[in-house]
């Protein structure tokens, strides 16, 4: 096998950009490494190859300086993960960089890129798509490759080939045993950059469960709706290394729903305690997984300060618009129990399903009210490849370059954005969520600094 320098490229953004597989999210006050690169730059390294990483949004480096790095680094191949939003933005950067070294094979990964893997590759002149989870075709594709020439009949690939033809072999979307994969490279990054809205940080990010179990008709997953996870044992290694070599000084669990299995998260908490992890953490979770009191205990009692949990709505009638299979009255004293036993309550919510009514925004405030410490809320994306989409794909104008998903009547676009507003404005801007606002943000971040920061989310200058 022939060394290569591989190069792991998170690309540059004018706006500060998380990019996953699952979403991607913009960011002011938080900061997260893309750590489905992370993943494969550990699979590389494992395959005896020179891996480089390199994050531009965390560096805030533009795409001419990434230009310039190209030509120091010299890579054999390059890796990068598309987002969502800024689809067209990462394409233009794609390209130039494909531009600017034409004989470098180029691999992208992402929802998108999965979605779309034609329309990607003739966007960006890129070589390769890796469809859904890429760990093991990035293995394989690594079996067959030599420096600057890409395999062309690897299963879970669409691939230009040597002719210039697309070629698109089988998918073969998923990894059965996540706990096979070599640790992601931690190491690569820059701790310093990556934080947490009111925590302790840096902020160290492990993901110990890909998939998710639910079926909300919006949501792309990650990876698909299998539970794959990591053993609390291979677990517990990601945070106690992140602990001794980077120096985190809190954790945060990106899980799609960390809490979906009470045994597996009891184990980790109990390993957590006896390892002395002593780290203050936050994880995703759903109304409806919050049922079990003893790992409530075990997650408070292992450093678990905030459940980051996607509520969407208080109204019965969205939530099952939305497929979101629960009832919200049988979920809600959970959540209270929750907030009763110390967690702060993070709550996720969604405005812009075109059947919304004022009275259900009513019903969603009044929950976010009586629930949370803190409300994001979001103007729902329909994003193609979901059940949601399929149903209203007629009210929808969706394209890839310039990237646009939108509803063609500007009048539902106006009615999320005025709901949004709205819930956000009655939530923050009220006495009592002076007191509401757990204490830990006013020994974090002044008020000074909390204050503007509220206004910005109320005014969509920034999500948190
Ligand atoms: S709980 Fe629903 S929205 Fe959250 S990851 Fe699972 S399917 Fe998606």
């Amino acid at each position: 096998m022939n060394s290569s320098t591989i190069w792991f490229l998170n690309l540059p953004a004018a706006i500060p950009v998380v990019r996953r597989y699952m979403c991607s999210s913009f960011a002011e006050r938080y900061l997260f490494p893309p750590h489905d690169l992370l993943a494969l730059a550990a699979v590389a390294r494992a395959a005896g190859h020179r891996v480089v990483f390199t994050d531009a949004v965390a560096e805030c480096i533009g795409i001419q300086q990434v230009i310039r790095l190209s030509e120091t680094i010299r890579p054999d191949l390059v890796v990068s993960i598309m987002s969502f939003e800024l689809f067209d933005k990462d394409v233009s950067a794609v390209k130039m960089l494909k531009q600017s070294m034409p004989d470098v094979p180029y691999i992208l990964i992402g929802y998108y890129p999965t979605e779309f893997p034609h329309e990607t590759l003739a966007l960006t002149g890129a070589d390769m798509v890796m469809l859904g989870e890429p760990d093991h075709v990035f293995e394989n594709v690594l079996k067959y490759f030599s420096p600057r020439n890409l395999p062309e009949h690897i299963t879970g690939t669409v691939v230009r080939k040597s002719t210039g033809d697309i070629l698109a072999n089988e998918p073969d979307r998923r990894v059965p045993n996540p706990n096979l994969l070599p640790m992601p490279a931690y190491d690569l990054i820059i701790p310093k950059h990556y934080k947490e809205p009111f925590m302790p940080n840096p902020v160290g990010v492990i993901q110990s469960a890909r998939g998710c179990p639910y079926f909300c008709n919006y949501c792309v997953h990650s990876f698909g709706t299998k539970l794959t996870v990591l053993t609390p044992e291979n677990t517990l290694e990601h945070i106690l290394f992140m602990k001794k070599h980077l120096g985190v000084r809190s954790l945060r669990f990106i899980d799609d729903t960390f809490t979906a299995v009470p045994s597996r998260v009891i184990k980790l908490c109990r390993l957590m305690i006896e390892h002395k992890v002593n780290l203050p953490w936050t994880c995703l979770s759903r109304a409806d997984t919050l049922y079990d009191e003893e790992m409530l205990l075990w997650m408070r009692k292992a450093g678990c300060i905030r459940l980051n949990i996607g509520f969407e709505s208080g109204s019965q009638r969205i939530l099952d618009i939305l497929e979101k299979g629960y009832e919200i009255e049988k979920c809600i004293p959970h959540v209270k129990k929750a907030r009763k036993m110390g967690f702060e309550i993070l709550g996720f919510f969604l405005t812009g399903i075109p059947e919304e009514t004022v009275e259900d925004i009513h019903y969603t405030l009044k929950m976010a009210k009586e629930l949370c410490h803190f409300a994001i809320v979001d103007t729902l994306k329909i994003y193609p490849g979901t059940p949601l989409h399929n149903r209203y794909k007629h009210l929808l104008h969706f394209s890839l370059m310039p990237y646009k998903n939108e509803f063609t009547d500007p009048l539902l676009t106006q009615k999320a954005t005025k709901h949004r507003k709205y819930i956000y404005r009655k939530f923050y801007f009220r006495p009592a969520q002076l007191f509401n606002f757990p204490l830990s943000i006013y020994t974090d971040a002044s008020i000074k600094d909390t204050i503007p920061y509220v206004f910005k989310m109320v005014s969509r200058k920034v999500t948190m």
